[in-house]
């Protein structure tokens, strides 16, 4: 019999508390402790109550619930001692059906594991979608984990307790993320196209205009004609777009999507998340058979990322006017030309000015994305509400001293440029550190033609700095450089400075960041507010319209730009209900 929310909330403490009975392995007191928060509006409100009751209750609890499970594929599972819900999940993800080779593996990588942590390593082997991971994912996770900072293990494992926890209450509770799994597997399957050289090693990489990179379109055309939409096209850089139309044919248009193409060697849900979430909410309405007071545009921007050629946001900025032409010259690294790529493509050209939306037909532009960082992986939350996408400042830098021997030059009487550019490093840590959400990185430092015994007499370097807000960006770039400044003058060395990119901050219009923040109220998650770190396609539509970001959970800790980049078919259906939600909210205010 499966337990309804209802029942959880009614109940008198003691009978609810063994309802949830087995949640968290032979660790009780966090159910209960959580049940003080009751009522619960939702599942997802309960499982964050229950993950702040643990990150409160401090490191020997933590340590102690640790401890409280088997190790994988142990002792426990070969002598069938397992709870009920571990020998469920053990078994599901294969591992009683380990080879000699393979439990051989395990046995060391759990001896090691418990040796430099002194905890068992916890993985939660149902994996993202709940269906169990495969054995070598188990060995690759385990491996990769053990090189972990002892902090960061103690950490994880808790999020993988968490998510333990999450799906033993889906099964108790009797639900199942049908529509998330739905969009994970999407996701799937729009992974299978990847660039040659790539697909081969089972990485993913989709690059604009390859082969992979027109299967994924053809793909996403395919897929909006089977959700329902009422036109679909191939725009002429290479968008494919869907309109769900309104009863109202003389309303006004929401547009959403996000990109389709990667990063090399990139992860499956950057971009493609933020097609696919209004894919399945436009799905719903369909089988519904209900129109919105409103158009419904979904854009799959061919490009966000620069990778193939040097122009960016090609995608979305097609879409605001601002498709360069002087680009169509810029090569690939094969020698191929932006216009013969497209070409070849059959994408007309010509017709690329024709793109530019009339703002006023639209209602504002809403983008959902996968966090592509750390903070709601460590928050415990699936959702997160965008402030603004910070606005850059770039800065390609050298500092000039005097290169000299380093075995006869006296400590003070050196003017070493590489030391100058370390005290600069580390002001700007310390700057950004100050402001909370700014980020200010040193990524490049080369001493050209250095040696071993040559005090270094020019240290070139770049400086990358941003923050939510304009003013507070200028700010900090302005305290920088005036320490650079200062030191320079101290260590009696010079500089040169370049500034090579500015971008404004997109502040998220206020009434609908509030429409996220309403959504996530409405599902009973803590909402959480932030901002992006990142660049996205809203940048571009904010310079016409208004917009906002909706951010879901990554695991791994918020990886992205890599592999590891992932996310649960829990949070996905969360961030479909979040978008619907915001859509239903859009549709009672017309
Ligand atoms: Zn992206």
């Amino acid at each position: 019999m499966s337990i309804t929310l209802d029942q959880l909330n009614d109940a008198p403490i003691g009978e609810a508390a063994k309802l949830l009975d087995g949640l968290y392995e032979h660790s009780p007191w966090i159910a209960q402790q959580a049940l003080t928060a009751r009522p619960f509006a939702s599942l997802a409100q309960m499982k964050h109550a229950m993950a702040r009751v643990v990150a409160e209750s401090g490191r020997d609890a933590q340590l102690a619930l640790i401890r409280a499970h088997p190790e994988l594929a142990g002792k426990a599972m070969v002598s069938q001692s397992l709870t009920a819900e571990s020998a469920l999940e053990q078994n599901k993800a294969g591992l009683t059906q380990c080879s000699p080779a393979e439990f051989e593996k395990i046995h060391q990588l759990n001896a090691a594991y418990n040796e430099k942590f002194g905890f068992p390593f916890i993985l939660a082997v149902r994996g993202p979608r709940g269906t169990g991971l495969s054995r070598q994912e188990i060995i690759d996770t385990f491996e990769r984990r053990l090189q972990g900072h002892p902090d960061f293990e103690r950490a994880e494992c808790l999020r993988n307790i968490h998510r333990i926890a999450e799906l033993r209450l889906n099964d108790k509770f009797g639900v199942a993320p049908t529509v998330g799994n739905m969009v994970w597997d999407w996701h799937e399957e729009l992974a299978q196209f990847s660039d040659p050289g790539y697909r081969e090693k089972g990485q993913l990489t989709v690059t604009y205009l390859t082969e992979a990179h027109r299967a994924c379109a053809a793909q996403i055309h395919a897929q909006m004609l089977d959700c329902g939409f009422d036109e679909v096209s191939l725009d002429a850089v290479g968008n494919v777009v869907g309109r769900y139309r309104s009863g109202n044919k003389e309303a006004r248009t929401l547009l959403t999507g996000s990109h389709y193409d990667t990063v090399r060697n990139g992860g499956k849900y950057d971009g493609r998340l933020g097609i696919f979430v209004p894919l399945a909410c436009v799905r719903a309405l369909h089988a519904q058979d209900r129109r919105l007071p409103f158009h419904l545009e979904v854009l799959a921007f061919a490009e966000e990322e620069g990778q193939r050629f040097k122009a960016t946001f090609l995608g979305s900025g097609a879409l605001i006017g601002q498709f360069n032409t002087a680009w169509l010259d810029q090569k690939d690294a094969d020698g191929i030309t932006l216009r013969e790529a497209m070409t070849g493509a059959g994408l007309p050209i010509d017709d690329i000015t024709k793109l530019t939306r009339n703002a006023a037909d639209y209602l504002g532009f809403v983008e959902v994305h996968i966090e592509q960082g750390p903070v709601l992986n460590e928050l415990d939350l699936p959702l997160g509400v965008v402030t603004s996408i910070n606005g850059g400042v770039r800065y390609l830098a050298e500092v000039i001293g005097t290169a000299c021997h380093a075995g006869t030059t006296p400590m003070d009487r050196r003017s070493d440029a590489a030391a100058a550019v370390a005290e600069v490093v580390l002001f700007a840590e310390q700057r950004a550190l100050r402001d909370g959400d700014s980020v200010a990185t040193v990524g490049q430092l080369l001493v050209p033609n250095g040696s071993t015994n040559v005090v270094p007499g020019r240290c070139q370097f770049t400086l990358d700095m941003r923050a939510p807000i304009d003013a507070q960006r200028d700010a900090m770039v302005n305290d920088v450089l005036t320490e650079l400044a200062a030191i320079c003058e101290r260590r009696k060395v010079r500089h040169t400075l370049e500034e090579t990119m500015r971008a404004a901050a997109a502040p998220s219009a206020p009434q609908w960041q509030q429409r996220w923040e309403q959504a996530l109220s409405t599902l009973g998650v803590p909402l959480h507010r932030m901002p992006s770190g990142a660049g996205h396609d809203a940048m571009k539509l904010h310079e016409v319209m208004p917009q906002a970001m909706l951010f879901v959970r990554g695991q791994n800790a918020g990886i992205s730009h890599n592999p590891l980049e992932s996310t649960t078919s829990d949070d996905m259906q969360l961030a479909v209900q979040a978008f619907s939600l915001l859509l239903d909210q859009l549709a009672s205010e017309s």
